[in-house]
């Protein structure tokens, strides 16, 4: 049997959820949920400086609405906790101290002034091989260690990287990555602060909260070798690794907030579906073969396999996502969309008050309308004329369609439905194609204006099911308008000369 899988999902709460920490968040949900493991949400928040306030909430929100769920983390039970980092203090102080006391790391008092000094001729001289923190401190005598530190001067943990080492790990994703030791230096574990550094805290915390796999964005990588001569330090055995290939912008270049990667918040007021952008991100880098790509949670839990993840970039494609909603549109429930589009149209002013509104009146326009839109918004949008009678009609139709040639049949359609015993839409149906007949024209002539009369616009659900919902007296009150409309017009054009 193997060994239970334990992954987590590690943000910084430096700023809202976006979408690549999203898709991050998503492979690692799917690979744990896969393997029925555990997936832990730990806050790595040791970083005060870039800390903001609401991130932490915002990064919950977004995941729940995802539905992303975790099963240890800062508001859920879980044996390995506190997992908010910034209340694991003690924790990484005693480590810290461990690893000075077996030797592997020293203090170092150098001032921030002395190292911009020394970076600052490093760069001067175009060093690259032993570029870094220059060993100052590693070779300060226990004396001088003891007076600086009973003089209260602020120092930091460094850890002592061992010379002319290969460092290699197995990355799940990329294969075999291969660093040598003198490319790094001698990095902070500890601040001055009395903060840990990132690589610390998250080592310490993976291995404590016995993390079985590292699945991370691919910017960390250069960051995994010092993580293993950390473990190693301590004697602990490295998880394993899979660094997730870059997501790039529609343009080239990676995805950020300029290029339009918003946040995961964003998309949901912007009127995308949680599952449809869920399906979208899986695909980023994922893929489980013979050109599948609409499916369930259950199928991306069940297909999702670490060996078909790529490690090229992928990119960003909104077009795509916009059809990947659609469809997911389409076929949700009208239930289930109810909310998300009454809220839009009270946002909208359409109506002052929830308890105004007509559900099943409302129910039917959205179920006409969700197999029309890419996103929430285009169904509310584009629905205005089901509770309003249009002020205005789109010009170049109206140039078409409102001629004062067609004034009679318009009026003949008016007295027709007049005296329409029912106004479902197959009835409706024959009363056109009756009067298109006895007229001599095409249904098409008669369909089109009275669309146009009704909704303003050219386009929308099917002419029949449009009269059936918005009724008798609106249908033949907005047809009275337009003719009135186009008799008006008549009378400006010519009524001058
Ligand atoms: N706190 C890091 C971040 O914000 C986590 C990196 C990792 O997963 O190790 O992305």
């Amino acid at each position: 049997m193997e060994s239970m899988v334990r992954v987590r999902f590690a943000p910084s709460p430096t700023g809202y959820l976006h979408v690549g920490g999203a898709r991050t968040a998503l492979f690692n949900y799917l690979f744990a949920r896969h393997h029925q493991g555990t997936m832990v949400l730990r806050i790595e928040d040791t970083d005060q400086k870039r800390f903001q306030k609401g991130a932490m909430d915002e990064i919950f929100q977004s995941l729940k609405w995802m539905r992303l769920d975790w099963d240890e983390g800062p508001d859920s039970k879980g044996e390995y906790g506190p997992y908010i980092q910034s209340e694991r203090k003690e924790i990484y102080l005693k480590h810290a101290d461990q690893l000075l006391s077996t030797g592997k790391a020293y203090q170092c008092f150098c001032t921030p002034e002395r190292l911009a000094q020394l970076r600052q001729e490093q760069q001067d001289t175009k060093m690259k091989i032993g570029s870094g923190y220059d060993r100052h401190c590693l070779s300060l005598s226990p004396e001088s260690i003891k007076q600086k530190l009973d003089s209260g001067t602020p120092y930091v943990i460094r850890l002592k990287i061992p010379e002319l080492r290969t460092i290699e790990f197995e990355d799940l994703i990329r294969g075999k990555i291969v660093y040598q030791s003198d490319i790094l230096d001698d990095f902070v574990l500890l601040k001055s602060d009395g903060f840990p550094t990132y690589h610390l805290a998250n080592v310490i915390d993976d291995h404590y909260m016995k993390i079985t796999h590292v699945m991370r964005g691919d910017e960390w990588i250069a960051s995994t070798p010092r993580h293993i001569l950390i473990y190693e330090a301590f004697g602990w055995e490295p998880p394993q690794f899979a660094h997730m290939p870059v997501i790039l912008a529609q343009g080239g270049g990676k995805l950020s907030k300029r290029k339009g990667a918003v946040s995961v918040l964003d998309y949901k007021s912007a009127g995308y579906l949680p599952d449809a952008l869920v399906n979208f991100l899986a695909l980023l880098g994922w893929s489980p073969g013979q050109d599948r790509e609409i499916m369930t949670r259950e199928d991306l839990i069940s297909l999702f396999d670490l060996k078909k993840v790529s490690p090229k970039a992928s990119v960003f494609d909104e077009k795509k996502l916009e059809w990947m909603n659609g469809h997911y549109l389409r076929e949700s429930s009208v239930d289930s969309l109810f909310d998300m589009v009454v809220e839009k149209w009270l946002e909208m002013g359409l109506f002052n008050n929830r308890s105004l509104l007509d559900e099943s009146y409302c129910k039917t326009i959205i179920g006409l309308m969700k197999a029309r839109s890419k996103r929430i918004h285009e169904i509310a949008e584009s629905s205005v004329y089901f509770f309003r009678d249009p002020d205005k009609y789109e010009d170049k139709l109206a140039k078409k369609y409102f001629k004062v040639a067609d004034l009679n049949v318009l009026k003949a359609l008016v007295d027709k439905l007049e005296r329409a015993s029912s106004f479902g839409h197959e009835s409706l149906e024959s009363v056109f194609r009756g009067l298109a007949e006895s007229e001599n024209m095409s249904p098409g002539k008669l369909i089109h204006p009275a669309r146009l009369a009704v909704s303003g616009v050219g386009h929308g659900p099917g002419l029949f099911e449009l009269l059936e919902t918005l009724g008798k007296e609106t249908t033949i009150r907005r047809l009275n308008k337009a003719i009135e409309w186009v008799k008006n017009k008549e009378i400006n054009q010519h009524g001058a000369s």
